[in-house]
């Protein structure tokens, strides 16, 4: 692959998160929102995760987490750029 640069962080839109509909971004909100309390992290725009997270994500939703890394892009939550985190799995 060409040199990008470093892997991209995964990088949440908390706001885009809120607007879309509970049966969508529910278990994304809870395990967000465990992260958050976890950090004492609540003030943010956005919220940085780990790459672990994904995995543990796509346990959750019963997806790839290249499957789900496209939903998540999809519904905007994540930048298209981090396709390129997943695939440094
Ligand atoms: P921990 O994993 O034992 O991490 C302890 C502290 O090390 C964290 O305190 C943070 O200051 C630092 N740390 C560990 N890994 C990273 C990292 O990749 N990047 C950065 N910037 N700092 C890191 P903090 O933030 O108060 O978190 C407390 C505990 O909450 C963590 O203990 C972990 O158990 C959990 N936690 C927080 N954020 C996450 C997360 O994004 N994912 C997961 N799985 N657990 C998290
Ligand atoms: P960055 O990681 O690219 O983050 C850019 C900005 O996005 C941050 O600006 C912050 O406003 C927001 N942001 C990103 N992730 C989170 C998050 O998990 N929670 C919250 N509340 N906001 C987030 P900021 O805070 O001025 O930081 C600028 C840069 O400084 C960051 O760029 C990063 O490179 C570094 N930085 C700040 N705090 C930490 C930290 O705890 N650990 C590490 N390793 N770097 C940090
Ligand atoms: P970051 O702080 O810029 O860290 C980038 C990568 O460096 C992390 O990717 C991880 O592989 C490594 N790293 C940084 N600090 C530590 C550490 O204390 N212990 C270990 N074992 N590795 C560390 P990763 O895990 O994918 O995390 C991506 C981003 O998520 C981090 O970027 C940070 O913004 C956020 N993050 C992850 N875990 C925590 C946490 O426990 N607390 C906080 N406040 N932020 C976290």
């Amino acid at each position: 692959p060409a040199p990008l640069g470093p892997t991209p962080k995964l990088v949440i839109d908390l706001e885009r998160m809120q607007q879309l509909p509970q049966d969508k971004a529910g278990p994304l909100a809870r395990y967000v929102a465990t992260i958050q309390s976890q950090r004492g992290d609540y003030n943010g725009r956005v919220l940085s995760i780990r790459q672990e997270d994904l995995r543990s994500l796509a346990v959750i939703y019963d997806r790839s987490p290249a499957d789900l890394t496209e939903e998540l892009i999809n519904w905007g939550v994540l930048d298209p750029e981090a396709r390129r985190a997943v695939d440094a799995f």
